[in-house]
């Protein structure tokens, strides 16, 4: 039976690229392997893979008895409800440690860095294992994606380094026009349901017993949710009151060239914000200069104003 490879809920560019490049690797490497998503993938890695002539992993949302290799994420909310079921044998990831456990000793490449596919650049290289150049083509849009082309700080030497390496092998000149037509790609909000939007990239976390949601939306300017803004912030509302309620929905809308977010704000506290980001909240929203990582900036200072 292969071993079953998924990243977190509301997939991304990496977690559905590491998916299929670590099904790659460990194939490679004698263990069957295959790459499946929890949700249908976003248009910007609808964009990436298609750019690159790589096929969308299946959508699959149950693990129950199977062998599985985790990419992108350790937090068990972020993983299939029956993952206790299942068995962990690998970890890729780039995220602090969360709380899955295993019963038995497995294989974790866990490193501080920007993106996943970083990680697994330096996999596929420990293994002396070479990389296809489609699969080098996604992972090097991934660690674009997730580094936002360098700028955020959670971007490392050892990110840029993976890129400059994978762009060669890929054939490509200029990786950072990909990277600008990537994000403009997920920029585009026309036509797009305000729940979709809400949802592209949100994950739930549990902050000293209280749940709490935020998304976020990076665009290329702010400017284009403009007329949205109201319906973002209804819809994060109606979000709140969700399964079994929530006591934040936070929603970051973060311009990748003013590199900056306005955070809208959805909470039982509203004050929570004021603590954690030392600002003094008057209405719905605060825009937060330098605040463009969700992983690095926004999880961390809602911890610590909620513990
Ligand atoms: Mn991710
Ligand atoms: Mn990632």
């Amino acid at each position: 039976m292969a071993v079953i490879v998924l990243g977190h809920k509301n997939p991304d560019t990496d977690t559905v690229t590491a998916a299929i490049a670590v099904a790659d690797l460990l194939t490679k490497r004698g263990v069957e392997a295959k790459a499946i998503t929890q949700g249908a993938i976003n248009p910007e890695t609808d964009y990436v893979l298609k750019k690159f002539g790589v096929a969308a992993p299946a959508v699959q949302t149950s693990v129950e008895g199977a062998k599985v290799a985790l990419v992108d994420t350790t937090e068990l909310t972020q993983l299939p409800d029956d993952l206790a079921k299942a068995e962990i044998l690998y970890v890729y990831d780039h995220h602090k440690l969360g709380d899955v456990t295993t019963s038995g000793p497995l294989e974790m490449w866990v490193w501080p860095v920007g993106c996943t596919g970083t990680v697994v650049k330096n996999a596929y290289d420990f293994y002396g294992i070479e990389i296809p150049k489609a699969i080098a083509g996604i992972m090097l849009c991934a660690i674009l994606s997730d580094t936002v082309m360098f700028k955020s700080p959670t971007c490392t030497e050892c990110d840029k380094k993976a890129v400059e390496a994978l762009a060669k092998i890929a054939g490509v000149t200029d990786y950072m026009a990909i990277g600008l037509e990537m994000f403009k790609v997920k920029s585009a909000v026309d036509g797009t349901p305000i729940r979709d939007l809400v949802f592209r990239d949100y994950k739930d976390f549990n902050m000293s017993g209280k749940k709490v949601g935020i998304g976020q939306l990076e665009v290329v300017d702010l400017s284009i949710l403009e007329p949205i803004k109201a319906q973002l912030l209804e819809e994060c509302k109606k979000v709140k009151g969700e399964e079994g309620g929530r006591h934040s929905v936070f929603l970051l809308l973060t311009d990748i060239m003013k590199e900056g977010s306005e955070m809208l704000i959805v909470s039982d506290d509203p004050k929570i914000v004021d603590k954690a980001f030392s600002v003094t909240v008057t209405g719905s929203s605060v825009w937060l200069p330098k605040v463009m990582s969700r992983k690095k900036q926004v999880v961390p200072n809602f911890e610590k104003a909620f513990a």
